[in-house]
């Protein structure tokens, strides 16, 4: 049974005229009161266009009927409508035959570039840098915008803590603070300082909320997070983008707390639109999920998941046609408040007036634009700079690494060496197929004399690759290629072995239960090595991986992630040292598939017992066959020089409530070449009202030394740095001890402690 809900039922700060303040509030205002109720719920729809993106009209049965919704006004935005040229042919559908002239808004997955690819999220976290995000994110706003598109379903900022789940290569990683920062530059990067700027387009910080939590890593699977977790860990990051003004956020597939997200009232109307005050953008459903409110046995009918969903604050329907079969009849009937319908539609006007939409509804439409804007020189350089602070070492024995331009032979092998494709990354909007620098022609575009360079592929990963399918066929036990590399290899100096994973193994859709390397590539690896121990082994995935053999046994490894256009380009920067490579883990990389989900945030279990596998770990939770720590842990990664740590001080061991205290660290470049180094600065809050983290980071710096040049570096602690989600879920700190943990990732690092007292 639908009851009836009220506007103070409803949670959230929703008072009866809320159009009087905030942008174009008198605007929305004038229009709201010429619009009929089915013209109101109209607004609330969203369309997919066709899926081979040529133009506006969507191709399935329902074809006509859908074109005719959006003459009339029965239709808010659309969806994957591309070109300048389609966008405006499906805007003047709207513009010119409605009732009101409305624009429609256009949304599409620009995750990270339009055409100019930059590295995947992932990977632009382990850059631990707002510039490389925000640069980045501002090409593809450009370069989307000069093709008709004025709203993008990016940033995604689900913390990921498991290498099953696909979709860890869009997301800043499993750290809610560096998932924080990420995504507040992305969506500066995205929407700039003024949505008007025909240059930005429109943010939507997605999935609200824990869509990253998929039990056993398998995308859309349920979901089952305690309220601490949810609050300290998930909720961080999108509270963030609230504050940076996102224009929209998009909820997520799955259930929590029993409740399928899109029914939240607790995260919608209680947390979004209530107590972080975020009255300015609209919530849209993610892809059909107001109808899988049905499936997942928390709405009976239409009617019903129309009611829920609708009063829970999401305020649009992606693709699941259940609010126009739905809201005009329970918003004539009386069984929701009109009021709930002009808030959503409220919020839907105020960002297309913001876009400047009601101006000229035609101004990202724009075929010259088109022409002059897209895979600019200059967007190359923004993407080759991105690409390269994202790269991380991983090993340098003997300083391999870097490579000479001159005078050194080079074996390029591997398959995924001369590919111009996988580059690319999953989730690649409109990057033209093979478009990518690949490894081979970055380091022969590097080196003095390309005839130093050979190439042979060795293994072949997959045996045909085609976007958007779920199931790649991977090639296994051909070793035709062998033979070839094996003698390559032992002709040459040094042997860069591209490895690691197609861009289609992961994204969305796409969990894995193997993390490992797939197909031939270990075998090869290990004849190679008996050839040729001078191996770098640039690894290319959108995961962290389970590599434990190649940790052992290869002297080098560059995590080179899919960086995108300037990929091959990037990775000779960092190979022959004219870049110091300075990235940084953002997820924790186990040894192997079981110690999933693996993160350095979490807590304690209670036994004191030495684990014989786990040097300095001393907690009985363990496995029989396997250490508890990862391979490399969160924020992990080399240099070309060293830093050594000393000198950790605090300004005090004591700390009042309303005090502050700095803590000072020292950090030396003890090498020999000049490099940059991301300073972290981690919290443990011993003893809580629910129990907490063993570290949490609080702050990074990065620096830049010079040979023998040592720097200090400073962090305040303050109320807010000891502050969580506590027991009853205020936020704030408690009295007692706490450590400070400094250092160059999250396991190496100077401690001292302190008290915070009442
Ligand atoms: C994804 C979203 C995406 C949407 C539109 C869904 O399947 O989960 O992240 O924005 O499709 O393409």
């Amino acid at each position: 049974v639908v009851m009836a809900i009220t506007l103070t039922g409803c949670g959230g700060n929703m008072q009866k005229k809320q159009s009087t303040t905030g942008p174009f509030a008198a605007q929305v205002d004038s229009l709201m009161s010429l619009m009929t109720l089915e013209e109101k719920a109209g607004q609330l729809n969203l369309y997919a266009g066709s899926w081979e993106f040529t133009g506006p009209v969507p191709k399935d049965v329902n074809n006509q009927q859908k074109f005719e919704n959006i003459k009339s006004g029965k239709v808010g935005a659309m969806l994957n409508v591309i070109t300048a040229d389609g966008t405006r042919e499906a805007q003047k559908l709207a513009v010119e035959n409605s009732r009101l002239g409305i624009p429609l808004l256009f949304g599409y997955d620009v995750i990270h570039g339009y055409k100019t690819m930059m590295p995947i999220p992932l990977g632009q976290a382990a850059s631990w840098d707002a510039g490389v995000a925000k640069s980045g994110a501002a090409v593809a706003a450009k370069e989307a915008a000069a093709s008709g598109i004025n709203w993008t379903f990016a940033p995604m900022m689900d913390i990921a803590r498991d290498a099953r789940w696909g979709r860890m290569m869009e997301s800043p990683g499993e750290d809610p603070y560096l998932a924080s920062y990420m995504s507040k530059a992305w969506i500066e990067g995205f929407q700039g300082s003024d949505l008007s700027d025909i240059a930005t387009i429109a943010a939507c910080a997605k999935h609200f909320a824990a869509y990253g939590f998929a039990e056993a890593g398998r995308d859309y699977n349920t979901v089952d997070i305690s309220m601490q977790t949810l609050y300290n860990m998930v909720l961080p990051p999108f509270k963030a983008a609230s504050e940076a003004g996102v224009a929209s956020f998009m909820n997520s597939f799955n259930e929590i707390g029993g409740v399928s997200a899109n029914g939240s009232v607790l995260l919608q109307r209680e947390l979004l639109k209530g107590a972080w005050n975020y009255q300015n953008g609209f919530v849209v459903s993610d892809w059909g999920s107001i109808g899988e409110m049905i499936t997942h046995g928390y709405a009976a009918d239409t009617l019903e998941a129309g009611y829920k969903a609708l009063t829970a604050g999401s305020d649009m329907d992606m693709e699941a046609h259940i609010y126009e079969n739905s809201v005009e009849e329970l918003v004539s009937t009386g069984q929701i408040d009109e009021n709930i319908l002009n808030d959503a539609v409220r919020r839907i006007l105020t960002v297309k007036y913001q876009l400047g939409l009601f101006e000229d509804p035609y101004r990202y439409c724009d075929t010259k634009r088109e022409q002059t804007d897209l895979l600019t020189k200059e967007h190359l350089n923004i993407a080759r700079e991105a690409a390269k602070k994202s790269i991380v070492l991983l090993k340098n024995e003997n300083d391999l690494l870097p490579l000479a331009k001159k005078g050194q032979s080079i074996a390029v092998i591997g398959s995924l060496a001369s590919s111009k494709d996988v580059p690319l990354g999953s989730w690649r909007a409109q990057a033209v197929e093979n478009s990518a620098v690949s490894v081979l022609e970055g380091i022969r575009n590097a080196v003095a004399d390309p005839n130093d360079v050979q190439y042979t592929k060795g293994y072949t990963l997959t045996k045909s690759r085609r976007a958007f399918i779920y199931e790649l066929e991977f090639v296994n036990g051909d070793r035709s290629g062998f033979k070839a590399a094996i003698d390559l290899a032992k002709k040459v100096d040094v042997v860069v072995l591209a490895m690691g994973e197609d861009c289609w193994q992961s994204g969305e859709g796409r969990s894995q239960t193997d993390i490992g390397l797939k197909g031939d590539q270990m075998e090869l690896m290990n004849e190679l090595l008996k050839a040729n121990k001078n191996i770098v082994v640039t690894l290319m995935n959108g995961r962290s991986l389970a590599i434990p053999e190649l940790d052992e046994q290869v002297p080098a490894i560059l995590e080179v992630w899919h960086l995108g256009s300037e990929a091959g380009n990037a990775i000779a920067d960092v190979l022959f040292g004219d870049y110091n490579p300075s990235g940084k883990l953002p997820v924790s990389f186990p040894r192997n598939v079981g110690q999933c989900p693996i993160y350095y945030n979490h807590k304690n279990g209670g036994r004191p017992v030495t684990n014989p596998h786990d040097a300095g770990m001393v907690f009985w939770s363990h496995y029989t066959d396997s250490p508890n720590s990862p391979l490399y842990p969160f924020g992990y990664g080399l240099s070309y020089t060293s830093f050594e740590y000393s000198d950790l001080l605090l300004s005090s061991t004591e700390m009042g409530n309303n005090e502050q205290i700095t803590a000072t660290i020292k950090i030396k470049n003890t090498g020999k070449v000049a490099g940059q180094e991301t300073v972290q600065f981690y919290i443990r809050d011993y003893v809580g009202s629910v129990t907490r983290p063993v570290k949490e980071l609080k702050g990074f710096e990065k620096i830049t030394l010079k040979p023998r040049e040592e720097k200090e570096v400073k962090f305040t602690i303050s109320y807010e740095t000891l502050s969580y989600y506590r027991a009853d879920l205020t936020f704030g700190s408690e009295p007692g001890r706490f450590a400070v943990m400094i250092g160059g990732d999250s396991q190496k690092t100077l401690t001292t402690d302190f008290r915070l007292v009442d």
